[in-house]
């Protein structure tokens, strides 16, 4: 099923969507945690469950094979991440090709990071320098669900919320039919620059992209790649639970379940989880969600 048509369909109720982010595991150990992990979460009933795609297509066999079982064996909508880091727009054809060929009907596209020890991305020769350009590819030529992603505190590479507001238009323009937020902390983010977003007419449902803490060094270490803020009450407390995993794990919790109701109450269509393929707090947050969203 396309995502935009589960969209419609919950907006249509007055539901929120509610999504999963996985990455592929490396390891027999770690792809067997991952199959755990959507045990565990299928049971929640998500909307769909998305794959990243490891730096410069190193995962690209990984990240057709769980998308493949998440359609095929756990029975969930899937939705391929894809990047244009190292590939010719023939190298992304080819995988289309094949994300089509075995069903998958949703992707996001995406520009992705430099290469490490680069700080500056520079497109493949016979490759695209921007997102949007491969969501048109995905688009035009594919036919498929395309989505985009987007940054409420900027992007690491350029800071400037309108700018990045524009980007998102273009996205949009491109063919992107959802956004997804990087992840952030502090729901008037969100609030502010989906408003941005609204004031250059660009009306896609938004998801909310959250990662629930279970680690302040952790966290410290993504937000500094991602360019998102820790508010200081939050880092407060934080400190205060430091040393304590069990703490810190229900604080996260605790602290992701009120961002979850302030965004879905003030608007929001749904959330999508980065689950770094662990099912304990997500279980909590979303079981906690669907007591007031089933
Ligand atoms: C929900 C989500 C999922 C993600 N999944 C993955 C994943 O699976 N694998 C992975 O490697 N990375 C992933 N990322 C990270 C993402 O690849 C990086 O943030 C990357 O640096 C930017 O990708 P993009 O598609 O947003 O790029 P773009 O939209 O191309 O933006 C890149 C930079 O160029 C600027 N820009 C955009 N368009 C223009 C233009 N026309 N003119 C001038 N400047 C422009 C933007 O402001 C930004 O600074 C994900 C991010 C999010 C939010």
């Amino acid at each position: 099923m396309r995502i935009s048509q589960i969209l419609t369909q919950a907006k249509a109720r007055n539901r929120p969507v509610f999504s999963f982010e996985f990455f592929p595991p490396k390891t027999e150990e770690a792809a067997h945690n991952l199959s755990e992990t959507i045990k565990s979460l299928r049971s929640l009933h998500p909307d769909f469950c998305s794959v990243t795609y490891g730096a410069g297509g190193s995962t690209r066999r990984l990240t057709l094979d769980v998308v493949t079982k998440l359609k095929d064996e756990a029975g969930v909508v899937p939705m391929a991440h894809l990047t244009c880091v190292d590939a010719t727009k023939d190298d992304l054809r080819g995988v289309l090709t094949e994300l089509k060929d075995k069903g998958i009907e949703n992707v996001l596209a995406l520009r992705g990071d430099p290469p490490k020890g680069s700080t500056t991305f520079s497109s493949t020769r016979g490759g695209f320098q921007y997102g949007h350009e491969l969501a048109s590819l995905v688009r035009d030529e594919f036919a498929l669900c395309v989505g985009g992603a987007i940054y409420p505190e900027g992007h690491v590479e350029n800071r400037d919320l309108d700018m990045n507001a524009e980007h998102a238009r273009l996205k949009v323009h491109a063919g992107c039919e959802f956004l997804i937020t990087q992840l952030f902390f502090d729901p008037t983010r969100y609030f502010d620059f989906v408003a941005k977003l609204r004031s250059r007419g660009v009306y896609v449902p938004v998801l909310a992209g959250i990662m629930p803490i279970t680690d302040l060094g952790q966290v410290d270490r993504f937000t500094k790649l991602c360019g998102a803020s820790i508010p200081q009450t939050l880092r407060t407390q934080l400190e205060y639970a430091q040393g304590d995993p069990i703490a810190t794990r229900e604080l996260g919790i605790a602290y992701a379940t009120h961002q979850c109701v302030r965004l879905l109450e003030g608007g929001a269509p749904g959330i999508h989880f980065y689950t770094l393929n662990r099912s304990a707090s997500t279980r909590a947050i979303l079981s906690a969600l669907r007591a007031s969203y089933p």
